[in-house]
């Protein structure tokens, strides 16, 4: 059954059931529809507006380059790909494995892109050890993008029917599963490529020596460990990167989302340099990859995470979220919480009704939240949202769950 579509022109193609709300303005953690009702979010677009919208730091770098050059194509360079690709190494650098010094990156736009870049440096990578028909082990339930080799590796029937054929040399483990990962690896396998945090799964958080496992399986087996922190990364969980948790040090990370602080779409792979240096030119590319708009937000965004202050912030929030949250499964309010900093996934008791209709009454109470699977929900609201407005959404919550479904 096609969702009760908002009214619109009928020149949308229906590959959305967007929640009934037309968001004119924003501002912080506040959106605004046509009618000038005022909502919260508590998405905060899938982890892409970590910095709320229009972050003044944010959209000041944006105008200023606005004025001064916006694209250039690799075919030259421009006076901000550099200090970018620097800045992002400083960040991220010592969380990848060979630290910030062995470090490089490549920019992409969408995390799409940059997971087909990471997989395309995995394979390149694997050929220059001689291995010809490559394998990835990637994890039940993943979620990387919607290009026709990233859907090949879903789980997801509603992802991959009608799409194939498949692009091959992927194989799917349970994620969280060590052992079964252990049991994969075999002469073909050239890397391990999964969420270190499932977000589209429901914040599916793995055990804490999940992470530290792979890492040695890895390094045993001789082939990269690869984390896809497009949602997960830049401060969400209270840490840099979500492998910061558990000190682990991937080979490659890909990042998207909040790297475009909303405004842009940013998306990186960052890691040794021994492996993005399979990448020669013409090997590689992108038309709008590093642009100089990117690059100015890109940086600006880099600039907000270097005190660690949201990160800390991101922690602190986030323990007093995941408390509340725990009264809410306390009193039978909530089936099930999992989280890890300002990011949490919740279970509604089925018998209340769908996620969606959750996320329906939390609208009508002026709260935005969004649904995944069944009766499972997502909160990721800005880094800077205020503790008062944090309260305010989890108060709607309570106050939804509390009323008849
Ligand atoms: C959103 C997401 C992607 C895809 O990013 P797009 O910018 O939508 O292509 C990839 N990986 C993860 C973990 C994501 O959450």
């Amino acid at each position: 059954m096609a969702a009760a579509a908002a009214p619109g022109t009928g020149r949308l193609a229906p590959n959305y059931a967007p929640l009934p709300v037309t968001i004119a303005t924003a501002d912080g953690s506040w959106v605004t529809d046509t009618a000038g009702r005022r909502y919260l979010d508590l998405l905060a677009g899938y982890s892409a507006l970590n910095f709320g919208h229009r972050h003044p730091a944010l959209v000041a770098a944006a105008h200023d380059q606005l004025d001064r050059v916006t694209l250039t194509s690799r075919a030259f360079t421009h006076d901000l790909l550099d200090p970018f690709a620097e800045a992002l190494c400083g960040l991220v650098g010592p969380s990848v494995a060979g630290g910030a010094a062995e470090s490089m990156m490549v920019p992409m736009n969408t995390g799409a892109e940059a997971v087909e870049t990471a997989i395309k440096a995995a394979r390149k990578w694997g050929a220059s050890r001689g291995i010809t028909s490559p394998t990835i082990i990637v994890a039940e339930n993943n979620f990387h993008g919607r290009t026709t080799t990233l859907v090949s590796f879903s789980t997801d029937d509603d992802a991959r029917a009608g799409y194939g054929p498949f692009t091959p040399g992927f194989r799917v483990v349970p994620f969280g599963d060590a052992a079964a990962v252990e049991a994969a690896i075999d002469s073909s396998t050239v890397a391990v490529l999964m969420e270190p945090i499932q977000g589209e799964a429901g914040v599916i958080v793995p055990a804490p020596g999940f992470w530290p496992s792979l890492r040695a399986l890895c390094d045993d087996a001789g082939i990269l460990l690869i984390a896809d922190e497009v949602q997960s990364g830049l401060g969400r969980t209270g840490t840099t990167l979500a492998c910061d948790l558990w000190n682990v040090r991937p080979d490659l990370v890909v990042l998207g989302k909040a790297l475009g602080g909303g405004i842009v779409p940013v998306s990186a792979v960052v890691g040794r340099s021994d492996v993005l240096g399979v990448f020669t030119p013409g090997t590689h590319g992108s038309t709008f990859g590093g642009n100089p708009l990117a690059c100015a937000v890109g940086l600006a965004v880099v600039d907000l995470l270097s005190t660690g202050d949201l990160q800390e912030r991101a922690s602190t929030l986030g323990d007093h979220l995941q408390a509340r949250l725990d009264d809410l499964v306390t009193e039978e309010l909530l089936v099930d919480v999992r989280g890890a900093g300002l990011w949490a996934g919740i279970d509604v008791d089925p018998a209340w009704g769908t996620g969606k209709q959750v996320c329906l009454a939390l609208l009508r109470r002026g709260v935005l939240a969004k649904d995944t699977h069944g009766s499972t929900l997502r909160l990721a609201p800005p880094l800077t949202i205020s503790v008062e407005d944090l309260d305010h959404g989890l108060d709607q919550l309570r106050d939804v769950l509390a009323e008849d479904g």
